[in-house]
């Protein structure tokens, strides 16, 4: 895919002015290829509107200058981070410890501790306050998702887990952008996930048919319209 090509739309479609938020996330762990990922920030940042995020999952110890980089380029780099040990391990393959280590190198380099990913499932649900401790020593965002798929949770209690959990700590709650952070699905108005020379709704809806080829313009992409309850899933009520 020619990513260089899909930064020359979004910067087009801006012409200057606006916000542009965009993601380098989905394709397994970013720093894994760093040397593309540092090409494509690059490429934006003459651009003051773009922002940019990428996550990782914090096993990679990106060397000191480019973490610096990444700071100076105000990317915000999210690690994913699930809760304690016992629990992370749950799911992410027994890496609590490396991903913690990321985290304070990340932290010793930049001065401040970094924004957390973490996805919610059943067994955050059944003992939600240790998780909401863990995260509150830290005093950054946290970015929660929901957990779907075959072991996923209804949206209903994962909706009364963000109510109890922005009590105490700094959650991001999403607009009109997914449900899985809280907020509306924005399947076909603001989400857009490129991949595999395809744009698709969404992460999540990459095993649906692709609405387009990646070298589509934004302008073409905006003209695309989906009606439904945006208090639900799309991808859910396929
Ligand atoms: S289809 Fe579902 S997973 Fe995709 S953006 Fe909408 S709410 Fe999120």
């Amino acid at each position: 895919m020619d990513v260089f090509a899909i930064l020359d739309h979004v910067k087009m479609y801006l012409r200057g002015e606006g916000r542009f938020k965009i993601g380098f996330v989905g394709n397994g762990e970013p720093f894994l290829d760093w040397p593309k990922l540092k090409s494509f920030i690059a490429y934006l940042e003459d651009d003051p509107h773009i922002s940019t995020y990428t996550i990782t999952n914090g096993t990679i110890l990106l060397p000191e200058s480019e973490l610096l980089f990444l700071e100076n380029h105000r990317v915000n780099v999210g690690f994913s981070i699930d809760g304690p040990k016992q629990l992370h391990d749950l799911y992410r393959e027994h890496s609590f410890d490396r991903a913690m280590r990321g985290v304070e190198w990340n932290k010793s380099v930049t001065g401040h501790y970094p924004t957390f990913n973490a996805t919610v499932g059943k067994e955050t649900l059944a003992t939600p306050e240790p998780v909401i401790d863990f995260f509150e020593k830290f005093g950054t965002r946290i970015t929660f998702s929901r957990m779907i798929g075959r072991h996923g949770i209804g949206l209903d209690e994962y909706r009364r887990f963000l109510k109890l959990a922005e009590k105490r700590l700094d959650i991001r709650r999403g607009g009109n952008d997914c449900t899985m952070y809280g907020g509306q699905c924005g399947a076909g108005i603001n989400n857009f996930f490129f991949a595999n020379g395809s744009v698709y709704y969404c992460g999540n809806c990459i095993d649906c048919p692709p609405i387009a080829d990646s070298g589509i313009s934004l302008f073409d992409l905006e003209k695309i319209s989906l009606d439904f309850d945006r208090n639900r899933c799309y991808k859910e009520s396929l």
